[in-house]
């Protein structure tokens, strides 16, 4: 990639562009909507609910959080949604809080950490339910379950009201307090807000009713047994926004609908004095659709359960744990993320986008190695035993700077099968024999010398088990005169008398279809046989050095990285993080 390319990528990280998002910050801060004493004007949260792995489209809503926060001189909140006490661990916080602070992001402000969870909430949550029963804006509902989603009505057909909806303030009290002290089953009672006296025909479902408490006799990951009935999703949101003086509380599309009863919550409640005005308000943006990959994590579930990927961080999976064993930076995600941009259009984004941004920051930063993956014996006939010349290239090209890596040339090497042909195509200039009077191929050792093909081995099988040739003394790259031999074809090879022999992963995408779970296809059936190949390679010695998590160019092939799990000192496992070009271009 040129230079300038490499400018408007680094342009294109540090320079925002706008999006509706930050228009609307921009002119909230002008228009001092959010100025308070005491607290910065822009306050974002990032809630995710502890029950998964987050995944590149979390990404998208990291970026999109923590990136307003930071842009704009607020702080950004990573707060546990966990108000499932089933469904939720300790395991999902503690990989969710890696994953955020891998990306690069810190919830950290003015020496404070802001990391909370709902469930912290839980006394509060309580008493404003309590007073919204209180008030008349919600009650204690008794019908069955089946009852209560009959009643509920339609799209498009209106809901009845419950029976129970006139009950008594201190009647739904007492039983909310009963619920509180265990005296019910699940599902015996639950609580619903009232938003107006005909919200049951409300065109928008989510206004009929809201249950905004439940009961369920479950542990709780964070608060044990304390208690047997939680808040539901649509209550402790917005209330957990506002008792964190959030301002914009940002989400995606779905979530466009119950913005209503959002705001009804935040005023009802401010009114009964529970919080000042400004409070927080609520915008949504479109999610990402990425193809190749599934991201429901009920999918990603599957795939990990059924063993079809290796776990959670298998490098084929589109979770964050998945992308960073496979190699991707944190830079090239928010630079991902970043051109992607911000909108309320539904849409997807192609795959080759993400490795496009991948490439474009690993290969000025990546430093360049050689690596045979599928390897045929190359004996340089001419050339003695025990002999062994240094040969050098520079660490990276453009680079100078970054000083040159040596290895030697000897009598035997490794070459890639494909740079030898026994009857060449049209226009092959790599390796072939002599073909009765025209003599076999001129190639340059790329940073050694020019040989010239002179024969070839084959097995008992007819498969080619050495390539000969001769080498001319004076052509060493680099050397005077070198430039007087003129050849088209310029491989790479390592020593094989000093090369490391190293597993490599050669991975792909998991899906061969786009979109692998539209319009009802079963997405297990449309795996990617050749998403993870893995070949027993030949590298240039200095590889031995490699960390794990080191990445490298492997000219020719593409970008690598040391595998962060399985390299061991002085024998790394790489992984293909992507290859050079995009082989999926149509
Ligand atoms: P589920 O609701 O099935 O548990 P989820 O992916 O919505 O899954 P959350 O933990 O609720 O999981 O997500 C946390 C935040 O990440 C939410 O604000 C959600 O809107 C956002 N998010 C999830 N998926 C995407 C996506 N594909 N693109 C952008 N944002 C996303
Ligand atoms: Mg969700």
């Amino acid at each position: 990639m040129s230079n300038d390319k490499n400018k408007a990528a680094a342009a294109t990280a540090s320079a925002p562009t706008s999006n509706f998002l930050r228009a609307i910050v921009e002119h909230d801060l002008a228009d001092g909507t959010h100025a308070r004493a005491g607290l910065p004007s822009v306050i974002t949260r990032f809630p995710p609910e502890p029950n998964g792995y987050l995944h590149i489209g979390h990404a998208k809503s990291i970026c999109v959080n923590f990136g307003l926060a930071r842009d704009f001189n607020g702080r950004c909140h990573l707060r546990f949604d966990d108000t499932n006490p089933e469904k939720e661990d300790t395991e999902y916080v503690d990989t969710i809080i890696e994953s955020v602070k891998w990306l690069g992001f810190s919830y950290e402000h003015g020496g404070q950490e802001h990391l909370h969870y709902a469930s912290d909430y839980f006394e509060q949550l309580y008493l404003m339910a309590e007073y919204l029963i209180s008030s008349g804006h919600a009650y204690v509902d008794s019908q069955s379950a089946d009852d209560m989603a009959k009643n509920r009505g339609n799209f498009g057909t209106p809901g009845t009201n419950s029976p129970f909806r006139n009950r008594p303030a201190d009647e739904s009290l007492a039983l909310f307090r009963d619920m509180k002290a265990g005296k019910y089953k699940d599902g015996e009672h639950i609580v619903r807000a009232k938003v107006s006296e005909d919200a049951m025909t409300a065109p928008n479902m989510n206004l009929r009713d809201p249950a905004i408490y439940r009961i369920r006799h479950a542990h709780h990951h964070r608060t044990g047994d304390t208690w047997c009935i939680y808040p539901m999703y649509d209550f402790t949101h917005p209330i957990s926004d506002a008792l964190e003086h959030i301002t914009h509380s940002v989400c995606t599309l779905e979530f466009a609908d119950h913005r209503p009863f959002y705001d009804w919550l935040l005023a009802t409640l401010a009114e009964g004095g529970f919080f000042a005005q400004p409070v927080p308000r609520q915008y949504e943006f479109s999610r990402l659709n990425l193809t190749y990959v599934v991201m429901s994590k009920r999918k990603l579930r599957q795939l990990v359960e059924e063993g079809i990927v290796a776990g959670w961080d298998d490098p084929r999976m589109p979770t964050l744990v998945g992308l960073r064993r496979r190699g991707y930076t944190p830079e090239s995600i928010q630079l991902f993320c970043e051109r992607i941009g911000v909108s309320k259009a539904d849409g997807w984004i192609d795959m080759s986008t993400l490795e496009g941004s991948l490439r474009d920051d690993l290969d000025p930063k990546a430093p360049r190695a050689t690596a045979v993956l599928r390897p045929l014996k190359l004996i340089i006939d001419n050339f003695p035993e025990g002999k062994s010349v240094a040969c050098t290239s520079p660490v990276h090209p453009h680079f100078p700077e970054r000083g040159l890596r040596t290895f030697p040339i000897t009598r035997e090497l490794w070459i890639e099968q494909d740079d030898f042909m026994q009857v060449p195509s049209k226009g092959y200039f790599r390796f072939f024999p002599p073909i009765g009077e025209a003599p076999g191929s001129r190639v340059r050792l790329r940073h050694g010398y020019v040989v010239e093909c002179t024969g070839v081995d084959l097995a008992a099988d007819g498969s080619v088990a050495a390539v000969h040739v001769n080498y001319f003394e004076d052509s060493k790259s680099g050397t005077e005169g070198s430039n007087s031999y003129k050849v088209k074809g310029n491989i790479h090879w390592v020593s094989a008398a000093t090369a490391l022999e190293a597993e490599v992963r050669l991975y792909d995408r998991l899906f061969t279809e786009a979109n692998p779970d539209a319009g009802g296809k079963d997405f297990k059936t449309l795996l990617n046989p050749n998403a993870l190949e893995v070949v027993s390679a030949w590298l240039e010695p200095g590889m031995s050095a490699a960390l794990p998590g080191e990445r490298f160019q492997f000219e020719r092939h593409g970008y690598f990285v040391a595998d962060m799990v399985d390299s061991a000192p002085g024998k790394p496992v790489f992984n293909r993080v992507t290859t050079l070009k995009d082989s999926w271009a149509k």
